[in-house]
């Protein structure tokens, strides 16, 4: 039996999977995975900073006009829809097989495909709130001004509910993905180079052996894989979620 063939029984046979993603996921969907040769992080851009330091807490603090506008056109992308893994991991859950995902990504596209088990460990670049006073604010409020929005409360500064470099992940969503990963049978990575820390430690949490890692390229740490599928992870994941009786 070939790896694919392989991998496709074990999701067959089990209900207790995690999903494990980075941007590669949203890629079909158009947004630009960060950390790729195409990516927005080898992409010139007409500033004399990094995009590593404009999405930086110090950037936010000393620039906030400056960041809000490199949030909007680089982030805030209108109009992206979910692809097909976002959907076939849907599709798992609602199948009861499926126990979490676990994301790096901030475009909440799998809770717009319908998932309700979702953990966004970066945050999400549709929530904001005031600096000052912590009132929450949504998208349509955001997009009403230029560069940066204000608080109608107190005047403050209003920012994405997003974790800049510089700044901690929230522990409570770290705990809950490490019981998750901790308890799962299979694990699925996706779509990560697995470059991030402490994101990336978190798989090191994984007890199983049924390990496995969908990626369009080789990554570091593709020696803790049992199973390495290589590809587009859209079209990977339709078709290993695909029912044999459709066909
Ligand atoms: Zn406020």
């Amino acid at each position: 039996m070939n790896t694919f063939d392989q991998v496709k029984e074990i999701i067959k046979n089990s209900n207790n999977i995690v999903f494990f993603g980075g941007a590669g996921v949203s890629t079909a969907s158009g947004l630009p995975d960060f950390r790729s040769a195409t990516g927005l992080y080898n992409r010139k851009n007409n500033s004399a900073y990094s995009p590593e330091y404009m999405l930086s807490h110090e950037f936010l603090i000393n620039h906030p006009d400056e960041f809000m506008k490199y949030i909007k056109e680089n982030l805030m992308v209108d109009g992206i829809k979910p692809n097909a893994c976002h959907y076939a991991l849907s599709k798992l859950e609602k199948m009861g097989k499926l126990k979490g995902i676990i994301t790096q990504n901030i475009d909440s596209l799998h809770q717009d495909a319908g998932s309700k088990n979702v953990i966004e460990l970066h945050g999400n670049i549709k929530d904001y709130y005031c600096m000052n006073c912590g009132k929450n604010f949504d998208l349509d409020y955001i997009k009403k001004y230029e560069d940066i929005a204000i608080c109608d409360k107190c005047g403050g500064i209003i920012r994405p509910d997003v974790v800049l470099y510089g700044e901690g992940l929230n522990q409570d969503n770290i705990s809950y993905a490490i019981n998750l990963i901790a308890r799962a049978d299979v694990l699925i990575i996706g779509g990560t180079s697995l470059a991030v820390y402490p994101a990336a430690g978190l798989i090191d949490f994984y007890r199983g052996n049924k390990l496995i890692l969908i990626n369009m390229e080789a990554t570091s740490r593709d020696n803790i894989a049992n199973y390495i599928l290589q590809g587009d992870i859209s079209k990977i994941m339709e078709k290993l979620v695909e029912d044999d009786d459709e066909k």
